[in-house]
């Protein structure tokens, strides 16, 4: 870890979520087979033209307005003019030097605020599929034209640590919003990093492929920038891969000072104008962002932060939360119901539940008349999200009540202290863990049903006994 002052700042490409491209009518899909989301206007075909997208730029003002960015009611599309196989015009259509937005910020969760320097809508390009033909490469433009978002900070990150956190917090935010899945697996989110020393010449890292690797790549190259600096040579502007399954860093090419794109105002377009009626709609929407609903947490219902960290994590898991406090009117219980068995259910993005508030406040209830152990629950919640069924309706067909037949529990611990002598002899020597795990082993052998009480009161009087 590099311990002197550094520089970051990131440009992050989000993909709006719309249902259809930012110019033409083409669906957004990219599980379908290649090169079937296509027309004359996305192919760049000539004489077709593009007509823009009211979604995507609802999407990119709600993001602006929660990044606390100045909108622009009249911004400007752009080409920028490259050769790529993956572009077809010969050009992406973005916005240069009038965006949408600029001056925003987003405070993190540990108060910092990280300043927003602009957000602009562009065009994607296609995907370049290097495993599809041995020897070839195929393009697939499903992609091309699909919606995104770039938003650029200034330079206010401090650190690598910081700038993941950043990241985490935005991702959130604009899941939040509803504005993008932030999937950086499936390329929604693409995130490039410029690093420098304090004072120094900054590089550009690309092929960040998560949040984890950005912070290794970012404190692998500040600490190549300090080696280089006490070496006595200077740090040359440079484009750099990070390879995170080799934690190594390539030095791709000198980076050029931006004037190659030869940027032309789009002659298609007219100027985007946005209706101040729609600026004052997204203004007026009161969805609450993170750090909000995280501190409501806290406030109305005593989560500890750290709870109220978690179980904000999403929309839909703050959501849920909510609805299992109100129908079993006990935020601890629905707290840690929710975090112990509902997240290990949940997609990564936790937002979709295998199981609905309503069955997990049935099974706390259930817990709680005593109709059901702590160990018993855990497997009827796992039934519920395999089967779908109620938890009446699974305790019906298999028993699970509690089970407090110390005779049983008495069988069962003989037998095992039978099977593990080593075990039965390392206890009796008082390594105490090993209570522990006869215990266990109780638990397992009663499909959880027996009463935790019961099966230590087993332990200790077979181990007197035998
Ligand atoms: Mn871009």
């Amino acid at each position: 870890m590099t311990s002197a002052p550094c520089v970051i700042g990131l440009e992050i490409h989000v993909q709006l979520k719309t249902r259809t491209k930012l110019f033409c009518g083409d669906t957004v899909a990219f599980d379908d087979p290649p090169n079937t989301h296509v027309c004359p206007v996305c192919l760049g075909l000539p004489g077709a033209l593009p007509v823009p997208n009211a979604h995507a730029v609802e999407l990119a003002l709600r993001a602006a307005h929660a990044l606390r960015c100045s909108i622009h009611p009249v911004s400007c599309f752009t080409r920028k003019n490259y050769f790529y196989p993956d572009l077809p015009k010969g050009y992406q259509i973005t916005q240069f030097e009038e965006p949408i937005a600029t001056g925003g910020e987003l405070r993190c969760a540990d108060g910092s605020s990280i300043r927003i320097r602009r957000a602009h809508i562009e065009e994607d390009a296609g995907k370049l599929l290097h495993e599809r033909f041995a020897g070839k490469t195929a393009i697939d433009m499903n992609r091309a034209g699909v919606p995104l978002l770039e938003i650029v900070t200034e330079p206010d990150l401090e650190s690598p640590a910081q700038a993941r956190a950043f990241l985490v917090q935005l991702k959130r935010t604009l899941q939040y919003l509803d504005v993008s899945d932030c999937e950086m697996e499936k390329g929604s989110l693409r995130v490039d990093a410029n690093v420098s020393l304090a004072g120094g010449q900054p590089t550009e890292l690309k092929n960040l492929n998560s949040f984890a690797a950005i912070e290794r790549a970012l404190t692998a190259e500040l600490t190549r920038q300090k080696q280089l600096a006490d070496a006595g040579t200077p740090v040359t502007r440079a484009t750099i891969s990070w390879n995170d399954v080799s934690g190594t860093l390539r030095v791709l090419r000198a980076k050029e000072a931006g004037g190659e794109y030869r940027y032309v105002a789009e002659p298609d377009l007219p100027r985007l104008v946005v209706d101040a009626a729609v600026i004052a709609e997204v203004a007026a929407d009161q969805t609450m962002l993170p750090l909000e609903r995280a501190a409501h947490l806290h406030a109305a219902y005593g989560l500890k932060p750290g709870d109220a960290d978690v179980l904000s994590a999403s929309r839909q898991l703050a959501d849920f939360f909510e609805e299992t406090v109100r129908l079993t009117g006990d935020a601890h219980a629905a707290a840690m119901w929710t975090m112990r068995d509902v997240l290990g259910t949940s997609n990564a993005l936790q937002t979709k539940f295998a199981i609905a508030p309503a069955q997990l406040a049935e099974v706390i209830g259930l817990v709680k008349e005593d109709a059901l152990s702590v160990a018993g629950a855990h497997v009827v919640l796992r039934r519920i999200c395999e089967t779908g069924r109620s938890a009446r309706d699974i305790m019906r067909e298999s028993d699970l009540s509690p089970m407090r037949d110390a005779a049983q529990a008495d069988v069962w611990m003989r037998e095992l202290a039978a099977s593990h002598p080593a075990e039965l002899e390392r206890l009796r020597n008082g390594e105490e863990k090993l209570s522990e795990f006869f215990v266990g082993q109780l638990m397992r052998l009663s499909n959880g049903r027996l009463d935790p009480r019961v099966a230590r009161a087993a332990v200790t009087r077979v181990l007197q006994d035998v």
